[in-house]
């Protein structure tokens, strides 16, 4: 049974000065694609990203496991001096641990900077009731088709927390809503380079987790937790200043697209497990064995969005990577 959180008691806590201490959540990503923390206490002298103090944890063979701090946001959990730092992750001899992702898309990033690549990444998710084993408002047969719903919305509190809680962090949230199942919903991280909309998006997944242990739910970035209703994916918009130019942008998307249709199966291969269950073609997805683009077409591959068409410049939205596959597995939800 969950424990139940009692809200007013904890803030009787959390009103207390820290003192000179300041509270510094480390947070990293393992190697099953969880996120993890841990806390410690620094001097003010030494809060800023190129002073923090590299850490360790233990990594999941039971050796130490290097933290080296690469972003630093304030900590909505631990108001007004608490500050979350996202770390990579590194091997005792110094190499980056092989799920280091982070390390070779800085490496991308810097080759390919003079493009000025920018990302915007909408990741869908589902609100789990862990006592129900079910996303939330699924007691009862679910009404269909809540997307931007008014009205009947349950879990909605949810989301507010969520969005306020990543504007406080510092977090470049672009935007949120409601989702087409219910307990689905939806938030936008960017549009910002492609390390920022990373570390961003991770920071703003922990504080998801977070947000949802405060109200004793879970959250599930699974692309399918539901048979017969919208997975969630983890569309990505992109650009780079060519599409973006008034100087035939749209040509250069066109371009673009034609090269990535090239390599459909080495993309899908990287864009996360399970995800054979979403893109079915059905559902607002594009079938995964097939590329396929359109104009505001969001049953392809990828979309130009119309308004981008219209003014003969934009970005693309690629609608086949998810999010993390983890939380919610099949056997827990028991719904598949
Ligand atoms: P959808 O219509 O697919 O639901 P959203 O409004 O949810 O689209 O998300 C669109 C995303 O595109 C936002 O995260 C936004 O930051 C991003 N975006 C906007 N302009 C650009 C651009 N030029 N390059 C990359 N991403 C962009
Ligand atoms: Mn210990
Ligand atoms: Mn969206
Ligand atoms: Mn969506
Ligand atoms: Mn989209």
């Amino acid at each position: 049974m969950a424990i139940p959180s009692n809200p007013s008691l904890s803030a009787k806590y959390m009103q207390l000065d820290s003192g000179t201490g300041i509270q510094v959540e480390y947070l990293w990503i393992d190697s099953d694609n969880d996120i993890r923390s841990r806390a410690r206490t620094l001097m003010a002298t030494e809060i800023s990203v190129d002073t923090i103090p590299e850490w360790h944890c233990k990594g999941s063979g039971g050796d130490d496991l290097l933290l080296h701090p690469v972003a630093l946001f304030d900590d909505p959990f631990r108001p007004p001096y608490g500050k979350l730092v996202l770390c990579d992750t590194y091997l005792p001899d110094g190499t980056p641990h092989p799920t280091n992702h982070r390390y070779h898309c800085q490496r991308t990033m810097s080759a390919y900077a003079t493009h000025r690549p920018l990302f915007g990444i909408e990741q869908e998710y589902m609100v789990i009731d862990p006592e129900l084993e079910k996303p939330l408002g699924w007691h009862r047969f679910p009404d269909p088709q809540h997307y931007c719903g008014v009205g009947t919305i349950i879990g909605r509190d949810i989301i507010e927390a969520h969005y306020r809680a990543c504007l406080y962090a510092g977090i470049q949230l672009a935007g949120a809503n409601v989702e087409v199942a219910p307990g689905q919903f939806e938030f936008q991280v960017g549009p910002c380079d492609g390390l920022a909309v990373s570390d961003q998006l991770w920071v703003a997944r922990f504080i998801l987790d977070r947000v949802a242990e405060d109200f004793a739910l879970a959250i599930t970035l699974h692309p399918k937790p539901m048979h017969e209703w919208n997975g969630a994916g983890a569309h990505t918009n992109y650009s780079t200043s060519a599409m973006r130019s008034s100087d035939n942008g749209l040509a250069a998307i066109e371009d673009a697209i034609e090269r990535m249709s090239l390599r459909h199966a080495e993309h899908i291969a990287v864009y996360g497990e399970d995800n054979d269950l979403r893109l079915t073609g059905r559902y607002e997805t594009g079938y995964i064995g097939a590329f396929s683009y359109g104009v505001g077409n969001r049953g392809a591959s990828i979309r130009i969005p119309h308004h981008v068409a219209k003014q003969g410049r934009g970005y693309m939205e690629d609608r086949r990577p998810v999010g993390r596959n983890q939380g919610v597995s099949e056997a827990t939800l028991g719904v598949f």
